[in-house]
């Protein structure tokens, strides 16, 4: 039985979508995340998405206070080339707060407070969180996101998965997108997905 994930802020706005052709023309590399926010920008709470352990946490050069954990179970991923169940990979950048029981091993259950997200690193830009999820669990600090090993980040190859394939809405969530974006984001893949009923959920535009 894999474990259903939720979203990491609760109620999410979608600004940039994964490997967004707009976000690689404007930004000059490749998207392998989702950027989210608090829907009014002024929660900025991180919950677990899933049930996992720390594997490594602190402030890297480039992405900024950054966490990195492995789900401790199965999770399910609902679309996509993964679509199943499987232990996976979670890489959070630019936090503004690291929890203070965040401790390398350290074990959090989905829905437990990580921190939360600020605009920390050289991509920091306005707050929000980038987050990542990666199919391969053996290598969890390396990211296609780096041309180059930082501190903490690694640069290495792109076993990322879309991290809305997975993430869900749970019955205290709600799931919206960034109408200021553009075309920074495609609604159908980057601000679609499901409820804990198995039922979809579209973002509705806002702000
Ligand atoms: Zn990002």
């Amino acid at each position: 039985m894999s474990q259903l994930a939720i979203l990491p802020v609760r109620n999410a706005r979608i600004t940039a979508g994964y490997k967004n052709a707009a976000y690689f023309k404007g930004m000059g590399f490749h998207h392998f995340g989702i950027d989210m926010t608090d829907k009014d920008r002024i929660h900025f709470n991180l919950a677990a998405p899933f049930d996992l352990e720390i594997i490594a946490f602190g402030n890297d050069r480039l992405m900024g206070n950054t966490i990195i954990a492995r789900s401790t179970g199965l999770v399910d991923i609902h679309y996509g080339p993964k679509k199943g169940s499987q232990k996976l990979v979670l890489r959070m950048a630019h936090l503004g707060v690291i929890g203070n029981k965040v401790k390398v091993g350290a074990k959090f259950k989905r829905g437990d407070y990580l921190g939360q997200y600020g605009s920390t690193g050289k991509y920091g830009g306005a707050r929000h969180l980038h987050v990542e999820l990666d199919a391969d669990i053996r290598w969890p600090l390396y990211s296609p996101t780096l041309s180059g090993h930082s501190n903490i980040w690694k640069a290495g190859s792109d076993t990322t998965i879309n991290p809305m394939d997975c993430f869900k809405v749970d019955g205290h969530q709600s799931l919206w997108y960034s109408r200021n974006s553009g075309d920074w984001l495609d609604v159908s893949a980057d601000a679609t997905t499901l409820n804990h009923d198995r039922m979809a959920v579209i973002a509705k535009p806002y702000l």
